[in-house]
């Protein structure tokens, strides 16, 4: 399979007229090489593929990385490579502009001064739009263990409890259910906190007639979840309840209509016509989805400005939202996997309203 990754960024490579890549985003590294630590580098040639890194990774390394041929240094990454001569024939080399720093570019100008260096944005990424199966079945086994503590956690929320526990308890069951890690901080945002759409726990304590919104997601080797769910504590207002229904619809429209072929902005608006239609367009503030896969926040964007065409294979998010200033915030959000005529959604946590 790395393989393929590998001739697949080659060609690439050849359409851009760069005689190398150097490749500096980790999840991108993981992506080729199979390593999931924190400090390498790859350089990867027509003929050639380098994987760089210290003697921190030297056991790690040994056993992840495939394809590629290991350099273990001691000076640095960039001086590595240039001691180990991976540019040798090379005059045009790409560096991934969204990732490398400044003072690793200076690094290069000064290590390789015969090299002509061009910025590329996207090239690794674009690879990784189509999941091939195992990739699929990662974020299944994520989505999987998402539900799992969704199930959980709802015994645990109940008014008096404050926010910040209850993401140490979805922290703790998200372990408890073989996840890797949480796949990134958990939100939980109650009352009137819920119009945050990224807040933070804190130590608010939440009450009976409030909504609780929680986001959080599961890491299954290096492949992430994502799942929302908004629940009520009690009665809550009937406008708060209105929102929930117009987001329940907005997010089962936008389900039966997602299929590879459409544009992003196309299923965007499904969303957003179903939102606008019961009056609470201005109160839907982000765009409807993102691809999900070695990152929680990846290509393809599912946005109103996107005219990308969706692709059979990406696994995306689908997560209209409603928040309401003063008031609170309703947010349900699956996982789904695009197919040729439609898609199938990976997370299959309930979506009706649960009073508790
Ligand atoms: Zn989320
Ligand atoms: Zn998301």
């Amino acid at each position: 399979m790395t393989d393929a990754r590998i001739e697949g960024l080659r060609a690439r490579m050849n359409e851009n007229e760069l005689d190398a890549l150097i490749v500096t985003s980790l999840a991108n590294i993981r992506y080729l090489t199979g390593f999931s630590g924190s400090h390498a580098l790859a350089v990867l040639t027509a003929k050639r593929a380098y994987f760089i890194s210290d003697s921190r990774y030297t056991l790690q390394s040994a056993r992840e990385v495939r394809k590629f041929r290991r350099i273990i240094g001691s000076l640095g990454l960039m001086e590595d490579a240039a001691a180990a001569k991976t540019l040798r024939g090379c005059r045009a080399a790409g560096f991934e502009s969204d990732s490398l720093t400044y003072a690793q570019y200076r690094s290069l100008r000064r290590l390789f001064p015969r090299i002509m260096f061009r910025p590329t944005s996207g090239m690794v990424e674009s690879l990784a739009l189509v999941k091939d199966a195992r990739e699929v079945a990662c974020i299944e086994e994520a989505a999987a263990i998402s539900d799992g503590v969704f199930h959980d956690v709802l015994k645990f929320i109940r008014p008096g409890v404050t926010e910040l526990e209850i993401a140490a308890e979805i922290s703790w069951l998200n372990r408890r259910r073989g996840a890797e890690s949480d796949a990134f901080d958990v939100i939980v945002a109650s009352g009137p906190r819920g119009a945050l759409p990224h807040a933070r726990p804190t130590a608010r304590k939440i009450r009976k007639g409030e909504f609780v919104l929680l986001d959080f997601g599961s890491t299954v080797r290096g492949y992430s979840s994502d799942l929302t769910r908004t629940v009520a504590l009690g009665g809550a207002p009937r406008r708060l309840r209105e929102a929930y229904q117009a987001v329940l619809e907005a997010n089962e429209s936008a389900t039966a209509s997602a299929r590879g072929g459409m544009t992003a902005r196309g299923l965007d608006a499904v969303a957003r016509g179903c939102i606008r239609r019961r009056g609470f367009a201005r109160y839907f503030i982000h765009s409807l989805g993102h691809g999900l896969g070695l990152r929680v926040h990846e290509r393809p964007r599912v946005s109103a400005l996107s005219p990308e065409v969706l692709r059979p294979g990406s696994v995306i998010t689908i997560e209209p939202g409603i928040y309401i200033p003063g008031s609170g915030g309703v947010r349900i959000e699956d996982d789904v996997l695009l197919g040729g005529t439609g898609c199938r959604v990976l997370t299959r946590s309930p979506r009706e309203l649960i009073v508790l």
